[in-house]
């Protein structure tokens, strides 16, 4: 984020754009904005991505897909959602990107999610396009049944745009390892076909080890990496962490490994506050409340003795060391984050897609935070699903090992690139700037080679 000077004309005149053409949609404006800012130095340096009109072709999506989704309920009501699945961008492979249900979703937060993943999946340095789906539908307090009728009729539509070699879903909220299973059974019902169309599958059918965990283990190496260039580790860090689902988990799982500890974890009904930290047994608990009974954090408060329930409130007034947030877009506002460099934190490593508010962001950077912004820092969930397709095409299988020591390369890589990016343009150390321009100018490159399309 560039916050010392100010915006081209140019820059300006495509934002402008934008936002004309795709109005209401205040979370996709969002996402392109911070890139478009970042990418100013770019522009003024290398003049052919302007004359080829890059940044009005890469703001606007290859293919929009939307869908109704009808289904049956458990009460024999027929109920009526609306699928989507957002094409974006197919410049360095198919399309890659989750599925998220959740009642919030839109085209707009599509579409950001979709613009982020096309970077995203830049930085890992694997061939993947940039796409992104979902569902209004709400998963929650559905049973199993009703969500798998709801999963069947979603593919239903879904499966004639997708293909191993054309656009590869995952998950992302709302979309665990339930769904996939149940979106992949009807997709290879309907092909008469098994191949890795979809990835985040079950370690017995397809799916690859550790791909789980990657998205939370992957945010820990990026923050190991920003605190190793301040000669320091997370061993004895404080650590807070927002959101209880598959990325907060393996938050917290890798941190304690490496030694820190975690004191709280969220939902979107409130905070748990525990001062002694969440051990694993503790961890184990929050795995079997939320992913199996599908329950509320608030219970981990009943269980273990010592730990408080904040209603309504999100961690970030928890005195720490470092804040991993990991739930939701939009979730650390501008107070949010000087409430947290008040408090002595000095890194910020975010597992969710854009979790920070653009004031937000703008404290990190201006306070020199090592702040890890989404797409650099939640890159692992992503680099292990190209992992996936990798063994899929090969029809192996790599151990654990294997598969954990390519996401710590990769992580120290992005890391790595971004960094540079961000010297290369002036601003050592701003990974907003870096991401941004080191996940572009791959793209971009690519766009000008393969001609006008
Ligand atoms: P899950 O569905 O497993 O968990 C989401 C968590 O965030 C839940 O605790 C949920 O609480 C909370 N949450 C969701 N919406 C809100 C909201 N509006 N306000 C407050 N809390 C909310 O999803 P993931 O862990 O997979 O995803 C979390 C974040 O990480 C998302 O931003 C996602 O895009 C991002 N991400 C995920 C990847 C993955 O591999 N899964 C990869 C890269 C990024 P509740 O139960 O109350 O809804």
């Amino acid at each position: 984020m560039k916050t010392s000077r100010q915006t081209s004309s140019y820059i300006s005149d495509v934002m402008n754009q934008v936002i004309r053409r795709n109005p209401a949609e205040p979370e996709f404006h969002q996402a392109v904005k911070e890139v478009l800012e970042s990418l100013d130095p770019v522009m003024e340096r290398h003049p052919k991505y302007r004359e080829a009109r890059i940044l009005e072709r890469l703001t606007e999506p290859e293919r929009v897909l939307m869908f109704r989704v009808p289904w049956q309920d458990d009460g024999g009501h027929i109920q009526v959602n609306r699928g989507f699945r957002i094409q974006f961008s197919s410049a360095l492979g198919p399309y890659k990107g989750g599925l998220r249900f959740h009642p919030t979703v839109y085209l707009g937060i599509l579409k950001f999610l979709g613009f982020e993943q096309v970077f995203k999946n830049s930085l890992t340095t694997l061939a993947m396009g940039g796409g992104k789906g979902g569902s209004d539908f709400d998963p929650k307090g559905r049973s199993d049944m009703e969500v798998m009728r709801f999963c069947q009729s979603f593919m239903t539509e879904l499966f004639r745009h997708i293909g191993a070699d054309t656009d590869v879903p995952a998950g992302d909220i709302g979309v665990g390892g339930r769904e996939i299973g149940f979106l992949y059974g009807q997709y290879k019902r309907l092909r008469n076909e098994f191949t890795g169309v979809l990835t985040g599958k079950g370690v017995g059918w397809g799916g690859s080890l550790m791909r789980p965990e990657a998205t939370g283990y992957g945010a820990t190496y990026f923050a190991q990496e920003m605190l190793a260039s301040r000669g320091e580790t997370l061993a004895g860090k404080v650590c807070t962490v927002s959101g209880s689902g598959n990325v907060a988990q393996y938050t917290v799982e890798k941190i304690t490994q490496l030694g820190g500890k975690c004191v709280t974890l969220s939902d979107s009904n409130g905070t748990i506050y525990d001062p002694a930290g969440i051990d694993a047994e503790k961890l184990a608990f929050v795995m079997e409340l939320k992913n199996v009974k599908r329950g509320r954090i608030k219970e981990y408060a009943d269980k273990f003795r010592g730990a408080q329930y904040r209603d309504g409130e999100r961690p970030w007034s928890v005195k720490c060391d470092c804040a991993f947030p990991s739930a939701t877009q939009n979730e650390i506002l501008g107070e949010d984050a000087k409430t947290l460099v008040r408090n002595g934190c000095q890194l910020v490593s975010e597992g969710a897609n854009m979790p920070s508010e653009p004031d937000g962001v703008r404290v990190f950077v201006d306070n020199r935070l090592l702040y890890g912004p989404g797409k650099a820092a939640n890159a692992g969930g992503v680099a292990v699903s190209g992992l996936e397709m990798s063994q899929n095409s090969m029809r192996l299988a790599w151990s654990r090992e294997e598969v954990d020591g390519r996401l710590q390369r990769i992580m120290k890589d992005i890391h790595t690139a971004v960094y540079a990016a961000s010297e290369e343009y002036g601003e050592p150390g701003n990974l907003v700037m870096g991401a941004n321009i080191a996940g572009f100018v791959k793209v971009a490159d690519a766009m000008l080679d393969q001609g006008l399309v």
